[in-house]
């Protein structure tokens, strides 16, 4: 996508906007699945919890992908645009067996984490087919808050309870078609990944009706120029191998899965933002923009730095900015950035809008969310409506009339 593009979006559409380009979704898929071109039955499930519009699940969907979700209702979204409930997963952590049980009655595929649950479940439901979720406590992620594998994480059944995790599956003669690792987010270091696998492979092993094995996801994406990414060429090379190997000593060819978010959709995605103020104090200079960490919240979050551009005045004299938003409450998506000379009316694009960006965009400061658009074959679709002022008022009663006093 151009400069150009994504301005003319913004004049279309009004600010602050999300602008997907959907090509850019595609040749990433094209990137994953190419890697992997040498196992036989490869799986890539897309974790929608990174950009769940379902505009965006239905492309995805065209382009041969499954569904990993996290909640009933993102099943319930999935189903909504078309996935069968074979391509979806369900891969929650701490949830109800209620909600498991909901989950399972529709038709997909459920993936357990923990011990407890498993044991009700299997005791139940001795018949239906089980992911089980491990954790191979293998330090790996971006920062503490991504990392979901290491020993003190919440997520998965520890690899050193497997005594306890086969004894359960042995006295309930539950199904295990399937093993899960997702051990974080920005995992930079393929051998982390491979080691992390080798962990599987032993689990594996245990399991005799076994038909998947599911690598989970967390590779990393580039942030700004030059910056480091998961060699995916490379990890492809090497596990495809490794893989393959597994599968010719386990006696049955196995089905690989990842389940990709922020890989897929993290560097199609732009957010557009004007600014409403310069603002000159003794110590630095303020570009205040119509947006906050209502629509943005990762670097507030996690400390996330989006490369920042002035798409408005592309070739001015770069000068040192603080871009900060509109909420109440210290709101800063950059310091002492390097931006070209930013007037006030000018758009700001934010890269790498698309993971983690609109999903976790709430209505703090009583805030319409930001219109989605899609951009395919070279033109723009709005595939999500700015909120309007019933959108702030939709479920909420007011005070009841006979009351005049606490
Ligand atoms: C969040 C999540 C993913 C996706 O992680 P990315 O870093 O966005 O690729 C995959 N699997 C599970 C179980 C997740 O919770």
């Amino acid at each position: 996508m151009q400069a150009k593009d994504l301005l003319q979006l913004a004049e279309q559409f009004g600010n602050p906007l999300y602008v997907y380009d959907a090509e850019k979704i595609q040749s990433q898929y094209n990137r994953l699945t190419k890697a992997f071109s040498k196992v036989d039955k490869l799986r890539v499930n897309y974790a929608m919890k990174a950009l769940s519009n379902v505009a965006i699940l239905q492309l995805i969907k065209e382009m041969g992908a499954g569904l990993d979700t996290v909640s009933i209702q993102e099943v319930e979204l999935g189903l909504h645009a078309g996935y069968a409930p074979e391509k979806i997963f369900y891969t929650p952590n701490g949830v109800s067996l209620e909600e498991i049980e909901e989950v399972n009655a529709m038709g997909v595929q459920i993936n357990i984490d923990n011990l407890s649950i498993l044991e009700q479940f299997g005791t139940k439901h001795p018949n239906v087919p089980v992911c089980i979720r491990i954790n191979p406590h293998v330090m790996a992620g971006g920062n503490t808050n991504i990392s979901v594998g290491h020993i003190d994480s919440k997520f998965g059944i520890s690899i050193h309870q497997l005594p306890h995790l086969l004894r359960i599956v042995e006295n309930t003669k539950m199904n295990i078609v399937g093993i899960h690792m997702h051990t974080g987010s920005d995992i930079l270091d393929i051998e982390v990944f491979l080691y992390a696998a080798e962990i599987l492979f032993d689990v594996a092993k245990k399991f005799k009706n076994l038909e998947f094995l599911d690598f989970g996801s967390g590779f990393k994406v580039p942030y700004k120029k030059d910056d480091i990414e998961t060699d995916i060429e490379e990890l492809g090379k090497k596990l495809s191998k490794r893989f393959n190997a597994f599968c010719t000593e386990y006696g049955k060819e196995l089905t690989l899965i990842f389940e990709p978010g922020k890989f897929l959709v993290s560097e199609a995605g732009f957010f557009l933002a004007k600014v409403n103020v310069v603002k000159q104090t003794t110590s630095t200079v303020f570009a205040g923009i119509d947006s906050g960490f209502n629509h943005l919240i990762r670097p507030m979050f996690y400390g996330s730095q989006h490369h920042i551009e002035n798409i408005s005045h592309p070739k001015g004299k770069e000068r040192f900015y603080s871009v900060v938003g509109y909420i109440c409450e210290t709101d800063t998506f950059a310091n002492n950035r390097r931006i070209s000379e930013i007037k006030e009316g000018d758009i700001l694009c934010f890269r790498n809008a698309g993971a983690y960006c609109f999903s976790m965009a709430s209505n703090y400061n009583s805030r319409y969310k930001p219109a989605e658009v899609l951009w395919l074959n070279g033109e723009g679709h709005l595939i999500r409506a700015r909120e309007t002022f019933e959108d702030l008022l939709k479920n909420q009663l007011p005070l009841p009339t006979a009351i005049t006093t606490v």
